[in-house]
C-alpha cells in the first residue's frame, strides 16, 4: 500500500518541489501551506508522515510538532523537519520536541527519499514489506496473508481484507488501546461515510477468524475505552 505524506510548507515552489519528489518515490503526497491547512489534512487522513517545515506563518513547525506529540492520533506519526542551514538551535530544539528526524535545506529528492524511507522502517516494528509476528500470529506482508504458528506448522488464517488491514495494525501496535474513532481513522484512513459500530462488526469477524487457533483473546476489548491488540498469555 502506498504511504501517505503530509507536506506542510508555506512556500509554493518548495512544496511543489517535494510533492513531485513524493511521487516519483511512490508515496502520495498530502499538501498544506499552514498549520489551519494540516490541521483540515490530517482530520481527512492520517498520514504515515509528516514534512514539517520549520518557519511557517502563525505557528512555527516546532508548536506544530508539540500540538501533534501531545494528540493521542498524531502521537507515534513520524515527523522529518525541514531546517535551513546552520539553524543548529532549531534542531535541538525539533529533536526536543519529538521530530524525528531533519532534512537541511536545500537537499535533494534522493537524500529526502532515503530519509522519509530510513524514519518510517524506524517507527515501524514490523519488517520493509509489512511483515510482523506477535507469538503464534503472523502476517507475511509480501504474500498478504496470516499464518497461525501452531506446533511447528504454519496454517494459513482465512480474513477479508478489512480484517486483515485491523490486524495488520493492531500487531504493529500492540498493547496499545486504541478508540474506534482512532480504529476508523488508522485503518480505515478517516472516511466519514464509516460509523463507529462497524469497528465493532469487523472486530467481531475478526475474531471469528483467529477462534480456531484460539487466539481470538489477542483482541481485548477495553470497557468503556475500546480496543487493544496483545499478545496471547
Ligand atoms: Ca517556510
Amino acid at each position: 500500500m502506498q504511504k501517505h505524506v503530509l507536506i506542510v510548507e508555506d512556500e509554493p515552489a518548495i512544496r511543489d518541489m517535494l510533492a513531485f519528489a513524493l511521487r516519483k518515490g511512490d508515496f502520495v503526497p498530502m499538501l498544506a501551506s499552514d498549520a489551519r491547512e494540516a490541521q483540515m489534512q490530517i482530520a481527512e487522513r492520517v498520514p504515515d508522515l509528516i514534512l514539517l517545515d520549520w518557519m511557517l506563518p502563525g505557528s512555527s513547525g516546532i508548536e506544530l510538532a508539540r500540538r501533534w506529540r501531545r494528540d493521542a492520533l498524531t502521537r507515534d506519526l513520524p515527523i522529518i523537519m525541514l531546517t535551513a542551514r546552520g539553524e543548529e538551535n532549531d534542531r535541538v530544539g525539533g529533536l526536543e520536541a519529538g521530530v524525528d528526524d531533519y532534512v537541511v535545506k536545500p537537499f535533494s529528492a534522493r537524500e529526502l527519499l532515503a530519509r522519509i524511507r530510513a524514519v518510517l522502517r524506524r517507527s515501524r516494528e514490523d519488517d520493509a514489506d509489512g511483515s510482523v509476528q506477535v507469538d503464534a500470529l503472523r502476517i507475511d506482508g509480501a504474500a498478504h496473508r496470516v499464518f497461525a504458528d501452531l506446533d511447528g506448522t504454519a496454517t494459513p488464517v482465512q480474513m477479508g481484507p478489512t480484517e486483515y488491514r485491523l490486524l495488520h495494525f493492531f500487531m504493529t501496535h500492540a498493547d496499545r488501546v486504541y478508540t474506534r474513532t482512532q480504529l476508523l481513522d488508522h485503518v480505515w484512513g478517516g472516511s466519514v461515510y464509516v460509523e463507529e459500530r462497524t469497528v465493532d462488526v469487523h472486530i467481531r469477524r475478526l475474531r471469528k477468524s483467529l477462534e480456531p487457533y484460539r487466539l481470538d483473546p489477542m483482541i481485548q476489548t477495553v470497557r468503556g475505552a475500546g480496543y487493544r491488540f496483545s499478545a496471547a498469555t
